[in-house]
């Protein structure tokens, strides 16, 4: 899923507008051009922001083994690929790259890692001869003996058990976002819904000590990150193994009273784990982000129950209320499933009234794609790929006119932006707002890349808001 839990109003649901500012360049760090008996790697990286999060880890462990960045797979020793298979198409796209490798690997050492490396374990030596390393995200943690055993030219190196209770920490972690810094508090996942792969790739739920998230958010602090997010499957589920026994509420308190942090964001949350101290906390704490990510999938009760999901609409829509009654407005967002085997035409219309209902800040939508060893693979009545198609482009017309609705009554109010881009050219800033919005804007001052400052929006458009700069 293409970075499908940055929730970057601009690549949501009714795209159209596009943001006008880019993201500052962030210096690569450690990338060089490296001599040609040098150990360099290069890492290409699909899927969700659990992915790129993995990824910056996996490079701080190969820097810290004496490997050096390199900026094209060409110039690496070591390629690898950190992957994802829940969608068909993200799959293929995988063993496209890979491919790539047939007759150019001569020498390189070429890995796979992630979700399709799970999924298709030993079976990708068998289409691929050339890939040497196959590893599942439960293994991380055995990356060091498995990087061991490659670099000492072993040919078919794997690290595929889910029978694994740690989670993966490394004292070195590559950060390629300077204004926000992620930090994992807990992986795998426990649920299974039906049309699923994570419970099989990325194995059972483990969350990570309270003691340990803590001190790396400190660490994060105190080397100048002032806006954090805490990321897992299901990061409402967090439960401290430690004997500190620390919930998830009790540990976003700590996050945010640590000194130097402004923003605390999570994602993704399970609406069967949602809860209203989480609302309480948004409320009393202004460091914590008003924005939740609540995932519904489908507006149907019927659909939910044949995914798997744990809750009805109206349960779901319960959770709703109590986060829009909330003392602070709070932005909501939603990932949704259109197509789903056994969808009917009222299933959709659910969908479609769930969308109204909800009045989402903005959703990610996806066509329902049968996955390898889920449930949902071999129920009845698949849906036409056409009729797939109509579903999604009716969801997101929907979607953006409620958007455009929503953002137009922002105008005229003001926001404090964390500012992570600018295009000199234009003269233009952009930056989130604790509600993640995308807040592009016109400023008299020219050094505020990493601060916070007072916008006041003049315009919007369904996936982003224009603004001045309150000096
Ligand atoms: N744990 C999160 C939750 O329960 O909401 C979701 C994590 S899942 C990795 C990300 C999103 O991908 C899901 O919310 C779902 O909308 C979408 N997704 C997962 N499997 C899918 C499938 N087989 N076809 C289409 N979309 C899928
Ligand atoms: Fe997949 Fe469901 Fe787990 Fe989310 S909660 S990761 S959708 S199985």
């Amino acid at each position: 899923m293409s970075k499908a839990y940055d929730i970057a109003l601009e690549n949501l649901t009714g795209a159209g507008a596009r943001a006008t500012v880019k993201p500052a360049p962030l210096p690569l760090r450690g990338i060089s051009d490296a001599p040609a008996d040098a150990k360099s790697f290069y890492i290409e990286t699909f899927g969700c922001q659990m992915n790129d999060h993995d990824t910056e880890k996996v490079e701080g462990l190969l820097l810290a083994r004496g490997y050096q960045a390199v900026a094209t797979p060409a110039q690496a020793s070591l390629v690898l690929y950190n992957t994802c298979s829940i969608r068909e198409k993200a799959a293929q796209k995988v063993f496209s790259r890979i491919g790539d490798w047939k007759t150019l690997a001569d020498g390189k050492i070429v890995g796979v890692l992630g979700c399709v490396a799970q999924q298709e374990g030993e079976d990708i030596f068998e289409r691929a001869p050339w890939v040497s390393l196959v590893c599942g995200s439960a293994s991380y943690t055995k990356l060091p003996d498995l990087l061991d055993q490659v670099e000492a030219g072993n040919k078919r190196v794997t690290g595929l058990s889910l029978d694994i209770d740690e989670t993966f920490e490394t004292e070195l972690t590559r950060r390629d976002n300077r204004y926000r810094a992620y930090i994992t508090i807990i992986e795998g996942c426990d649920y299974s819904c039906s049309y699923c792969v994570v419970p099989k790739t990325r194995g059972p739920e483990r969350s990570r000590r309270s003691d340990s998230v803590l001190d790396e958010a400190r660490r994060l602090a105190d080397s100048g990150f002032t806006e954090i997010q805490l990321l897992g499957q299901t990061v409402n589920s967090y439960r401290d193994p430690s004997p500190r026994g620390m919930d998830f509420v009790g540990l976003l308190r700590a996050i945010a009273d640590v000194p130097g942090v402004r923003r605390v964001r999570f994602t993704t949350s399970h609406p069967n784990d949602f809860h209203q101290g989480i609302i309480d906390a948004i409320d009393e704490v202004p460091a914590l982000c008003d924005h939740i990510h609540l995932p519904v999938q489908s507006g149907s009760t019927r659909i939910l129950k044949a995914m798997r999901r744990t809750y009805t609409r109206d349960e779901y829509l319960e959770k709703i209320a109590a986060i829009r009654a909330a003392r602070r407005p709070i932005s909501l967002t939603s990932d949704m499933i259109v197509g789903f085997p056994g969808e009917t035409e009222d299933d959709f219309q659910d969908t479609l009234t769930l969308l109204a209902a909800s009045q989402y800040d903005g959703v990610y939508s996806f066509k329902y794609s049968p996955r390898p060893n889920t449930p949902a693979l071999s129920m009845d009545d698949a849906i036409p790929e056409e009729e797939k198609s109509r579903r999604l482009a009716a969801l997101m017309d929907h979607q953006r006119q409620i958007q455009i609705a929503r953002n137009d009554a922002l105008i005229g109010q003001s926001f404090e932006v964390h500012v992570d881009g600018h295009n000199p050219q234009k003269k233009i800033w952009g930056g989130r707002t604790s509600c993640n919005r995308l807040l592009n804007f016109t400023s008299p001052l020219d050094t505020l890349l990493g601060t916070y400052v007072s916008v006041r929006v003049t315009r919007a458009g369904a996936n982003s808001l224009f603004g001045e700069h309150a000096v």
